[in-house]
């Protein structure tokens, strides 16, 4: 908003259709007005159900996951369970009859009922959904972000902070090409360029999460659960996963941008396509500053 922006909450894409130059739209407002209008750029954040990969036709590629998971954003009581802990309770279950019907919300209390520790209730579901789906590319002028372009199943743990590296990836490069800055072809096509491998592999680590998770043979659980016992003990394992989970060690050092630079290492802020490190430097005033 600051930088001029301005943010329409309540109005919803029903439509769009990609031309040459521009995208056209057709919007819905909150009072059922109808707007037609057009756009240079699309930035497609609107989620699993993407309406632009929709209208697009863009179809998720690598559907690996043949079964459907059930997913539900609730409160759970009744069992004392650490707040700032990831619980997993293993067990078997039937097939459900048709995967991609949404559960309902005494589906998953059933479920947990069953599996789940003893007492347990849940409440206050803010969203009940399946996930099965993997991920998209965007087009021309339509670029995808969040889990528009990737889905991948709850088990990484990462959809968020992927989805917001692309935002601050594609951010920046959208602004310098609107202010006629910088080398428009090579910004928009790094992109799909540096984001795409690091979705690639957080969908891979995901699913192999999700297929270690649900492992059928007997001496796979051992192992699998054997792991998590090791994990539970080991700080330098948790620290490795914690900086995984957040990304913080994602680089664009192969990327097309780095290779166009002159410099590749900056003395006090790393290489060029790591992440920037915290700095110290001197204000006005000869006060030091993080
Ligand atoms: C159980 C579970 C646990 C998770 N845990 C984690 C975690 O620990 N860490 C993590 O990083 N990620 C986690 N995730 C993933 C994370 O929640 C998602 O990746 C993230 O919310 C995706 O954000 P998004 O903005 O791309 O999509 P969404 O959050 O789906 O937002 C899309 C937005 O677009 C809007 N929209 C949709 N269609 C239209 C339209 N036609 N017109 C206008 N607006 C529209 C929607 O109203 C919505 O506001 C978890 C996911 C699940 C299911």
């Amino acid at each position: 908003m600051q930088m001029g922006g301005v943010i329409e909450c309540g109005v919803e894409l029903t439509s769009l259709a990609e031309d040459v130059d521009a995208v056209a739209l057709t919007l819905r407002h909150a009072d059922g007005r109808i707007e037609h209008t057009s756009a240079t750029w699309v930035v497609g954040a609107d989620g699993a159900k993407s309406v632009v990969c929709h209208a697009l036709g863009i179809a998720f590629e690598d559907d690996t996951e043949p079964d459907a998971y059930l997913l539900g954003d609730v409160r759970i009581e009744g069992a004392s369970l650490d707040a700032h802990s990831i619980h997993i309770w293993w067990h078997d279950d039937d097939a459900r009859a048709d995967a991609d019907d949404v559960p309902t919300f005494a589906e998953l209390q059933d479920k947990i009922a069953q599996h789940g520790p003893p007492n347990a209730r849940l409440s206050d579901p803010e969203w009940l959904s399946t996930f099965s789906h993997q991920r998209a590319a965007g087009g021309p002028h339509v670029f995808l972000a969040g889990d528009a372009a990737h889905i991948h199943s709850p088990a990484g743990g990462q959809g968020m902070n992927t989805g917001i590296q692309d935002a601050a990836n594609l951010g920046w490069k959208l602004a310098y090409v609107l202010q006629g800055r910088g080398h428009r072809p090579s910004l928009l096509d790094s992109y799909e360029a540096e984001r795409r491998p690091v979705a690639r592999d957080i969908i891979d680590h995901a699913a192999r999460l999700l297929h270690v998770g649900m492992a059928q043979h007997p001496f796979a659980r051992l192992a699998r659960d054997a792991a998590m016992r090791m994990l539970d003990h080991l700080p330098a394992l948790q620290a490795r996963l914690r900086t995984e989970m957040s990304e913080t060690d994602v680089v664009y050092r192969d990327g097309p941008l780095v290779a166009l630079g002159e410099v590749g290492r900056h003395a006090s802020r790393g290489s060029a396509g790591t992440r920037a490190l915290d700095i110290r430097w001197i204000d006005r005033s000869g006060e030091e500053q993080l």
